[in-house]
């Protein structure tokens, strides 16, 4: 009969037996120890047990409040919702009263590297005065606002000019080295020659710009696999600028990039299995976007109903962010940007139009475009209901349908079991009154406890 071959020697206390099986590095001991090790971390991490209670919930798949609220929360996870749950022995209990637990908010349209953008100057002065490490500074203190007003996942559409750093930040995020959102991120954006500032400085100097320049479908298609090969989860484009009105009272735009470059961004983008997600303010903005096949539009200031049709037919979401553009209007049209001051009223007309048609509306605001801490982000939701949503769709607007939109329905966006245990609490009822969500007291993420005041 063969012998097995030698082995590496057992330690002392191994039985003769188990010496034989040993495998040829470590031995079974200490490997048994490791597990005996591992199951009991385990274990004590499955018996942190926490529930919360609050006086409804709205769980992001349900049409009806659940009342009252009973959540229990296993490690990172939700174990089960629901409005009759049994409270498990040991578990430490949360009870918010009068409050309306709901999943965790997402915000689709951020920029956590920009600290408001009302005029050239502020946009310039960051791109030129502030050194990446401090713009990734000030973008750390802006996750911990946003985490604070509830938003436990975000998509940061671009870094203006800080080229990487929101690689840098979700990876900060996700390995616990500063408190945030889950962020996806979109890098450095894709504009062309000429479509993005800073503008305007004598052409002797070099200087760098907000987002990536790429000029034709070559360069196109090789930035959409650079930005791809270093972190990028979605690709971000400006289809347009330059807005002003046609003598019919419409409002117009410049295109920035030919139907190719866009339609190559787009295969590109779609080859690579990444989304892409297209800054599209009026007709022909949005039509290229349209037309090239972009995942979601963003801002869409004017957006005509036969466009709106297309876009629920392609299943294109639209992201509105109306609190930055009522924020910035004022002054971008003080600044002698006069079509500023015509703006709000487009995109008002829009998003009732888009709620009517039934196109999938996802909750962004463009925070970043206004200052961080002016703690602007939860107005949104008031906007939405000014235009036409009702305040149940406003709130799944920022959650499960957010979270569909955004490939994150597995984890995110429902309270239900298994989900990720990311929950807000706003005091008394926003189905009443929507301004409840500007004021979160209780903030979950993944079981651990972010409400304002407590890290
Ligand atoms: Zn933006």
């Amino acid at each position: 009969m063969e012998r097995a071959r030698p082995r590496a020697p057992a330690s002392r206390e191994e039985p003769a037996a188990e010496a034989a099986a040993a495998p040829p590095c470590g031995s079974i001991p200490s490997m048994r120890k490791l597990l005996l090790l591992l199951l009991a971390t385990a274990a004590l991490h499955a018996e942190d047990v926490t529930v919360v209670r609050a006086a409804r919930m709205i769980d992001g798949r349900s049409d009806n409040v659940i009342a009252p609220a009973v959540v229990v929360v296993r490690g990172d996870r939700i174990e089960s919702a629901g409005p009759n749950i049994a409270v498990p022995a040991n578990a430490k209990v949360i009870d918010l009263g009068d409050a309306t637990l709901m999943p965790g908010l997402i915000d689709a349209h951020v920029h956590v590297l920009l600290q408001g953008d009302v005029t050239t100057e502020d946009y310039d002065k960051q791109i030129f005065r502030e050194s990446l490490p401090y713009r990734a500074l000030r973008a750390s203190r802006a996750l911990r606002f946003a985490l604070q007003a509830g938003f436990t996942t975000m998509r940061d559409l671009e870094t203006e000019g800080a080229m990487y750093t929101d690689v840098d930040l979700k990876n900060a995020v996700n390995n616990g080295v500063i408190p945030g959102p889950r962020l996806l991120v979109s890098t450095r954006a894709l504009s062309v020659t000429g479509g993005y500032g800073p503008a305007g400085y004598s052409p002797e100097i070099v200087y760098p710009h907000g987002v990536q320049i790429v000029d034709g479908v070559d360069e196109a298609r090789k930035a959409v696999r650079e930005q791809i090969a270093n972190g990028a989860d979605w690709i971000k484009v400006y289809a347009d600028r330059s807005y002003f009105l046609l003598p019919d009272g419409t409002l117009s735009s410049i295109p920035t990039f030919t139907r190719e470059e866009l339609k190559a961004i787009v295969d590109e983008a779609h080859r690579l299995r990444h989304k892409v997600a297209s800054h599209a303010m009026a007709f022909p903005g949005i039509e290229n976007s349209i037309v090239a096949g972009v995942d979601s539009i963003e801002h869409g200031l004017s957006i005509t109903d036969e466009q709106l049709d297309r876009m629920k037919a392609q299943g294109i979401f639209y992201c509105p962010t109306t609190i930055a553009l009522e924020h910035v209007a004022p002054g971008r049209a003080a600044e002698g940007r006069t079509i500023w001051a015509a703006l709000p009223k487009f995109h008002s007309d829009t998003v009732r139009r888009a709620a009517r048609r039934g196109v999938t509306i996802v909750f962004g605001t463009d925070a970043g475009a206004f200052e961080w801490d002016a703690h602007l982000q939860t107005k949104e939701f008031g906007y939405l209901v000014r235009d036409g949503l009702t305040p149940m769709q406003a709130i799944r607007a920022a959650t499960s349908i957010a979270a569909a939109a955004l490939g994150l329905e597995d984890k995110v966006g429902t309270i239900e079991p298994k989900k990720l245990a990311d929950l807000v609490a706003v005091p008394g009822n926003p189905l009443t009154d929507i301004t409840a969500m500007e004021k979160v007291s209780f903030v979950m993420k993944e079981g651990k406890i972010f409400t304002a005041g407590s890290f």
